[in-house]
């Protein structure tokens, strides 16, 4: 008896009353079943099975069970719980599994709290007697100062594609995680994705010319949600050439001085370089200052020896800008 109770909330066809009940047109009744069942369940359960069970299993029966009635949103009894463990309007609209198309997460919130106040008015003041929304610990209140520093971060970028991401501390990402599966409807974003799209939402709306993408960013936007902070990837640039050496004695790549590795000693005369010119240097160079490039790395079609010339249609190679500010350059 006990075990069929138990499994009653996962049960399709009561799955299929609660999403058919219509919202806002119920008086509750399915809340206050609830409740009657869970006081009349540890007497039935005493009936049956009292001379096997001790005492402390008793008692974790009741409470597991207990827990286990209060019914998922999106049935009303569930919103009703969501609302009074202090959910935000944010999370209830994540969780609630009511949001329409044309909604946001947050209007969607609010129509289920509003519904839900008509009936418990004694809830209104819910969110001053738990402040600390249990999904999302209070961070879709900071999702505006985040698009805001994200924003910020990225103005000294050229770019067309940004991607955004976030790190969580994963201790709060299980517990979110845990109350979203015993209480929210099926299906619900999980806190990360949705924050993530909320945030995306605002910076959408500071943006201009730029996408937020999935893939192929210029520029990967990672948010840390314990310390509130962004760290950016920025991706390289990389340009295509060929290149001539017409004089011998100068390396392909940069050398660090043998004797300090590039440090910087009397030998090379400070400059860290075991030579002073390299291919590297003479073509990344002039293109660091024109990309606002942090440095360069190059990568040559096979290597050369620092006394061979190149002389034909010259050597293909790719230099790679790195971290840089501008991407559209005309080269000629
Ligand atoms: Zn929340
Ligand atoms: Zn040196």
């Amino acid at each position: 008896m006990s075990d069929k109770q138990q499994d009653n909330p996962d049960d399709d066809e009561d799955w299929m009353q609660y999403a058919n009940a219509g919202f806002g047109q119920t008086d509750y009744s399915l809340w206050d079943e609830g409740e009657a069942k869970v006081e009349a369940q540890p007497s039935k359960v005493s009936d049956l099975e009292n001379d096997i069970d001790t005492d402390d299993d008793m008692e974790d029966d009741q409470l597991s069970t207990h827990v286990e009635e209060i019914p998922r949103a999106p049935s009303p009894a569930g919103h009703k719980h969501l609302v009074r463990i202090g959910t935000c309007d944010h999370c209830l609209g994540r969780v609630g599994g009511k949001k329409m198309f044309d909604q946001s997460i947050e209007q969607a919130g609010i129509a289920i709290r509003t519904s839900i106040l008509r009936g418990d008015s004694h809830l209104e003041k819910i969110r001053e007697d738990n402040p600390l929304c249990p999904f999302c610990e209070n961070l879709y209140q900071e999702s505006e100062l985040l698009a805001d520093i994200i924003f910020d971060s990225l103005h000294p970028y050229e770019l067309k594609r940004v991607q955004l991401g976030a790190r969580f501390p994963k201790d709060q990402m299980e517990s979110e995680e845990e109350i979203r599966k015993r209480f929210g409807a099926g299906g619900s974003d999980a806190l990360k994705t949705g924050l993530v799209a909320e945030i995306a939402k605002n910076l959408n709306q500071r943006l201009k010319g730029v996408k937020i993408v999935n893939d192929k960013p210029q520029i990967v936007a990672l948010i840390d949600v314990l310390t509130l902070t962004v760290e950016l990837d920025i991706r390289s640039v990389y340009i295509y050439g060929r290149y001539q050496k017409l004089e011998r004695g100068i390396p392909q790549t940069r050398w660090p001085c043998r004797a300090c590795k590039g440090r910087g000693c009397s030998r090379c005369n400070e400059t860290g370089l075991q030579y002073l010119k390299s291919v590297q240097d003479l073509i990344g160079n002039p293109l660091i200052e024109r990309f606002g490039a942090v440095e360069h790395s190059f990568h040559g079609m096979g290597r050369e020896d620092i006394d061979v010339r190149c002389m034909g249609s010259g050597r293909p190679f790719v230099i790679e800008m790195k971290s840089p500010k501008t991407r559209t350059i005309d080269l000629v």
